[in-house]
């Protein structure tokens, strides 16, 4: 198995959940860990903990919409530990509603962030990871990337959009391993955006389901941790004994 050590891990969307969580797992074991997302207190009060738990850590505003700040968040990396891993694009939003309200703003808002985000991402750091020699990008999917549920449907297109990508990604490079996590429900702050009153509703049952966002970053670091031969395409970490 290879080490996590001192690998240059950067995530995105680790202000909270499963992105926050993950940068924890990471760094416990010897990552080298970049954080981003848009909320920089939440990422300084991570990074404060990650430091005095031993691990080593920088922080950086990141918005995964705007293709420069992705750009000038990887180069922060660079910058700072000389070298990019491991990237997780785990960025995302899902204010789930029927497709007959007629939310527009919210639709292009989940492919802003969601796919452009993940595409932004892999602009960045694909062509640093090439002129190195090696590289790992790991995109952050759903079980909405193959079942699409009421209220889902934008979601899940943008879940399926991510698992198109990855198996693209996959296919054209032999240096570059990609991974494709697949979670089901996890505890986080994803739902909090929902403003339509029937997703919300339908959401609540789903999240007696959830199971904690460090099983996430648990199957992360198994995927990062396999020798550089061997590539975990797809992970599916869900619930146990659950259809969802
Ligand atoms: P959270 O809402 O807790 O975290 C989402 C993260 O994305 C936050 O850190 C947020 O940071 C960040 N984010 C949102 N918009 C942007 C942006 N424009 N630029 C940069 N960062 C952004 O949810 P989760 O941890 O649950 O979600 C993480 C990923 O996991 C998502 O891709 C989600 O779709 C996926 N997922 C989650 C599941 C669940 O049940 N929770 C199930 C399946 C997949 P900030 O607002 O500070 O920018």
């Amino acid at each position: 198995m290879a080490s996590l050590a001192n690998k240059v891990v950067l995530i995105t969307g680790a202000s909270s959940g499963i992105g926050e969580s993950t940068a924890r797992v990471l760094a416990a074991s010897g990552a080298r860990v970049v954080i981003g997302a848009r909320r920089t207190d939440r990422l300084e009060t991570l990074a404060e903990e990650i430091e005095s738990a031993g691990g080593s850590v920088r922080y950086r505003k990141l918005d995964v919409v705007d293709p420069d700040d992705m750009e000038a968040f990887v180069a922060f990396a660079c910058a700072e530990f000389g070298q990019v891993d491991v990237l997780v694009n785990n960025a995302g939003v899902m204010p789930l509603s029927p497709l007959s309200a007629l939310k527009i703003d919210e639709w292009n808002w989940m492919i802003d962030v969601n796919i452009r985000g993940t595409l932004h991402g892999i602009a960045a750091a694909l062509p640093r990871m090439e002129a190195q020699g090696h590289g790992h990008i790991i995109n952050v999917s759903s079980v909405g990337g193959f079942v699409v549920q009421p209220t889902a449907a934008v979601y899940a297109a943008t879940k399926f959009a991510v698992r198109a990508i990855s198996e693209g990604l996959r296919k054209e490079s032999d240096k570059i391993r990609c991974t494709c996590v697949y979670p089901g429900v996890v505890e986080s702050e994803l739902a909090d955006t929902i403003s339509d009153e029937t997703a919300r509703e339908r959401m609540k049952a789903y999240r007696k389901l959830s199971i904690q966002p460090d099983a996430i970053g648990r199957a992360i670091q198994f995927a990062i941790e396999q020798p550089n031969d061997v590539d975990v395409n797809e992970i599916v970490v869900r619930p146990l004994m659950t259809q969802v």
